[in-house]
């Protein structure tokens, strides 16, 4: 069995794409070279649910649409979904025994888009328990591992998502980010990730954390393929009552980011030497607290001078709310949890337990043994938020400081910065069980990426350098005003054509 994929020759989807036009390669060799590589790396327990005969018929389809001489942006591009947004056909766990055996009668739209683009998925990838963690740790089908340290996690809750793509198993991957999960494993395994303005990829078909931040986006190993895919994804969608019509004027529908995408890089081109000339990059002091690890400072550092030199310059801004931002989020996503999570009452759908004496019985028996200890853990810090007396002081308390956050991003966008830069995570990646004495260690390791989540905005990881003392991934965290993603993603090209750290694999483990 090969472990080194076809579509591994081709440093991007455009590549892939042209050779799959000029029938150079094919979608099914594609995916079956592909399916043989996920089954051979099943040490990093990526994968949760593989179905060859499933990718190969996508993989067929894809071929006929290729033939057809008119074939869809993505036909025949290899990718894989987090667990969490349904599908038919593969399972759909959210990596929970609640949902152990659960087979969805509908796709997702984010699986629905790009599968009307053509891509074909090889299966479902691991994640953490409906998508509470940052290291893929609390997966009730074990962690992850880390493709450059398998003694490593890959960050999560996408965990599964960012080393798939970074062992080189698919060329890009959907994940799902509430409160960092795209941008810390993305950070961590050493690949580009992006989530977008809340409410412009729709939820539907997401298996629900907290309703008010959930957002899809996808990981990759570059800004280009991540446009590639983010753009067919994105799109309103009136099954999602939170998805929005129109993002500042123009419509929410493929196509958008990618026109502003091209927009910015035409401008970046035509100021010549210092493509990014005029830019304001606002560094939030806070964001370089006592908890960042020095190498990351250092490599944030090093990234910071790459921008200099190509025109941008530097402001220092403050978001005095960031350390708030933990005790904000982790009262308002459990809230939202507690009350999404109250459908797997062992009578609907998921798991019930086999003995029991009444009704009641029977869901906390159900609950007891089809969710892990975070899964629990949160139910009850939101159910208690929620409870009547608890309210006002916790919930609302919460809401309102949330507010403020959204004021403070507003106030650095409006008048000192075009983006924010710093970093995504404290560390380069934890050894697995390094945490586990201590559940909320993981809970203050999100300190830069939560206030991003609360506000709604869209902010995007890209690797950046590598650690000193353990040499692994960092990642730059790019952080934009609303509706911005496609300038970001034009940031972040313009950087990784400049620098190679996009391009550094780890070495087959
Ligand atoms: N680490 C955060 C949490 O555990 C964020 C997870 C996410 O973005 N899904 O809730």
């Amino acid at each position: 069995m090969s472990s080194t994929p076809l579509h591994t020759e081709f440093d991007s989807i455009a590549h892939l794409r042209d050779a799959l036009r000029d029938r150079k390669v094919s979608a099914r060799e594609l995916a079956s070279s592909a399916l043989d590589a996920a089954q051979a790396r099943a040490d990093l327990n990526a994968f949760l649910h593989i179905d060859p005969d499933l990718t190969l018929a996508q993989a067929d389809a894809a071929d006929q649409r290729l033939a057809s001489g008119q074939p869809p942006a993505l036909a025949g591009v290899p990718i894989a979904h987090k667990d969490v947004f349904v599908t038919q056909g593969w399972r759909t766990t959210a990596a929970s025994k609640m949902l152990g055996q659960y087979v969805s009668p509908f796709d997702a739209t984010v699986v629905s888009r790009l599968q009307q683009a053509g891509a074909v998925s090889l299966g479902k990838l691991n994640c953490d328990e409906f998508a509470m963690g940052s290291g893929n740790e609390n997966s009730a089908f074990g962690p992850v591992r880390n493709p450059w340290d398998p003694s490593a996690v890959p960050g999560g809750s996408s965990g599964g998502s960012a080393a798939a793509v970074a062992a080189g198993l698919v060329m890009g991957a959907t994940g799902t980010d509430t409160g960092g999960s795209v941008r810390q494993p993305a950070a961590l395994c050493g690949v580009s990730g992006i989530k977008p303005t809340y409410g412009t990829v729709s939820r539907f078909g997401m298996v629900a954390y907290g309703s008010s931040l959930d957002q899809a986006g996808p990981i990759a190993r570059h800004a280009r393929d991540l446009l590639a895919l983010l753009d067919p994804m994105s799109g309103f969608d009136p099954r999602d009552a939170t998805s929005l019509e129109s993002c500042d004027g123009s419509q929410n529908q493929p196509g958008r980011i990618q026109a502003d995408f091209q927009t910015a890089a035409a401008s970046q081109e035509a100021a010549g030497s210092q493509p990014l000339k005029g830019l304001r990059i606002g560094v939030p002091k806070e964001f370089f607290n006592a908890s960042l690890a020095p190498d990351v400072a250092g490599a944030i550092e090093a990234a910071l001078q790459v921008f200099e030199s190509l025109g941008a310059v530097r402001v220092g801004i403050s978001l005095p709310r960031t350390e708030l931002s933990i005790p904000t989020y982790y009262v308002i996503a459990p809230a939202e949890a507690s009350s999404n999570l109250s459908r797997y009452d062992g009578v609907r759908y998921g798991h019930r337990a086999a003995q029991y004496g009444d009704l009641a019985e029977m869901t906390s028996r159900s609950r007891t043994e089809g969710f892990g200890a975070e899964v629990l853990r949160r139910i009850m810090v939101g159910t208690y938020v929620l409870s009547h007396g608890y309210y006002d002081a916790y919930y609302l308390q919460a809401q309102r400081v949330r507010r403020m956050i959204v004021n403070d991003f507003q106030q650095a966008f409006s008048s000192q910065c075009d983006v924010i830069m710093g970093p995504v995570t404290p560390s380069v990646a934890k050894h697995i069980g390094d945490n586990r004495e201590d559940p909320t260690a993981d809970w203050l390791a999100d300190i830069y990426t939560l206030g991003i989540s609360l506000a709604g905005l869209p902010a995007m990881s890209i690797p950046c350098g590598f650690g000193a003392e353990r040499p692994l991934p960092v990642g730059l965290q790019i952080i934009g005003n609303y509706f911005t993603e496609g300038r970001l993603l034009a940031l972040a090209d313009r950087y990784q054509q400049v620098t190679d750290w996009h391009q550094r694999k780890p070495e087959q483990q």
